[in-house]
């Protein structure tokens, strides 16, 4: 396939996964586009592909991790076609039944690892989101490359180069190595559990509030922006949405149709260098809870079913601004309550607070002049921001489409309490300095609103 360069909003259509592969592509934002994934394949019986990509990439000692479940669906055939080629494939399978990427876990696959009687040069990882977290931090750590056998279409960050893990009980995102291969059977992926074909349909449908927050920022404070990755990021969301009943009803086709988005978003987030495209307001709100979940010691319900519901609260948000644009010149040389500020921040977050505080300082959110330059922008381009509004659906139209896939329509099915929901809307913004609809409505001194209700 032919493709028109330099990339732009009107080839976005036309583009696929397998054009992407090992190439940098020039784009209308001034960039060059590459992803490191050099291979991606969803077809039946997939871990034939596995053997193959290893011998022909020259590797030699390929390590298999995967947990109970994933060997039962998928890692052992993987084991099998590797041993049928010659390779001896040791590995490690997680016992946990509820796996958490946490240092105890990091540990127990660093032992294992040690125990390879000829090394290893290649990590196969054979499971979804944490599985991979975990599998993609220690190849990185130790220089090593690996690639990807998913079991689930559950979240977007297969293709990604970070993971998110708990370290002294909090959430970090640290670097990690981007897989050099992604294959799936469709099969496996059709047969997933329903909350992760829930979860996968959810991190997806949070794209309306993220795409939405990424212009904004644009507008707002001049931050780069690519109508490319914007439009494929929204035909992947689009198709995800049209698909949902046959997701839900495990539809091969469709859930083939989910895995591909989740792919798209991921190689967008390559592209762009960071999350930019796939994560606004609606995932600060889901980092929110969840990081109140572990202070408290739970397991925290899958990630894109909290982004669902985060999305849910921002499609509010949105909603909620005023048609005449409310920056007066009072706005103008209004500092804020610093003091307030810092206050909340230390009731909220606890010994989370000093690196939200540290990341403030680091970033100058408080500073006035900033300040000043964005409401000007605000003023100045009112009209755009609140055509924004258009691009997401209202909240009724999302609940609708929950409804049809599973997904929460109230705080209490993602196990948040109503305290937790209205102290996310006010302070999950300060879990990132990305500028999003929270941030828009603190300029706006709307945020206040949400203080006294
Ligand atoms: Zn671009
Ligand atoms: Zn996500």
């Amino acid at each position: 396939m032919s493709l028109r360069l330099p990339l732009d909003a009107a080839v976005a259509a036309d583009f696929s996964v397998a054009a992407a592969l090992g190439r940098g592509l020039p784009c209308s934002c001034g960039r060059t586009h590459r992803t490191r994934l050099r291979a991606f394949a969803v077809e039946a019986e997939v871990e034939r592909r596995v053997p193959e990509l290893v011998r022909e990439w020259g590797y030699r000692k390929p390590f298999l991790v995967m947990d109970a479940n994933t060997e039962r669906v998928q890692g052992a055939a993987v084991r099998r076609a590797l041993a049928a080629a010659g390779f001896a494939a040791p590995g490690f399978v997680f016992p946990d039944a509820e796996l958490v990427p946490d240092e105890s876990a990091l540990e127990r696959l660093e032992a294992a690892a040690a125990t390879a009687a000829d090394g290893v040069d290649l990590w196969i990882a054979v499971g979804s989101g944490t599985l991979n977290d975990l599998v993609r931090y220690v190849a990185w750590r130790r220089g090593q490359p690996y690639l990807v056998v998913a079991t689930a279409p559950s979240m977007d960050g297969y293709a990604s180069g970070v993971s998110p893990l708990i370290i002294d009980r909090m959430k970090q995102t640290l670097n990690a190595q981007s897989p050099l291969a992604i294959l799936a059977d469709p099969n496996v992926l059709a047969a997933a559990p329903e909350r992760l074909l829930a979860a996968g349909v959810g991190d997806v449908l949070g794209k309306y509030s993220a795409l939405a927050d990424w212009e904004l920022g644009h507008i707002v404070t001049g931050e780069i922006y690519c109508p490319f990755i914007v439009a494929r990021v929204a035909r992947s969301r689009d198709a995800v949405l049209a698909a949902r009943r046959a997701i839900r009803r495990r539809e091969v086709a469709a859930v083939t149709e989910l895995f591909n988005a989740l792919i798209e978003v991921g190689i967008g987030m390559d592209y762009q260098g960071n999350s930019r495209p796939a994560s606004g307001a609606e995932h600060h709100l889901s980092h929110f809870w969840e990081m109140q979940q572990l202070l408290a010691g739970r397991h925290a319900p899958p990630h894109g079913i909290q982004v669902a519901y985060g999305a849910l609260l921002t499609a509010g948000l949105w909603q909620a601004l005023p048609a005449t644009c409310p920056v007066t010149e009072g706005a103008l040389t209004h500092a804020g309550d610093r003091e307030a500020w810092e206050r909340g921040i230390r009731r909220i977050y606890g010994p989370a607070a000093p690196p939200v505080l540290a990341l403030a300082e680091a970033e100058s959110l408080h500073d006035p002049g900033l300040r000043r330059e964005r409401l000007a922008a605000i003023r100045a381009n009112w009209s755009r921001i609140y055509a924004l509004r258009d691009l997401l659906p209202q909240r009724a139209e999302l609940e609708a489409a929950y409804r049809d896939i599973g997904l929460p329509l109230a705080a209490s099915d993602i196990e948040v309490s109503p305290e937790r929901e209205r102290d996310g809307l006010i302070w999950a913004r300060d879990l990132r300095s990305r500028y999003t609809i929270f941030r828009l409505h603190e300029d706006l001194g709307l945020s206040t609103v949400l203080d006294e209700r």
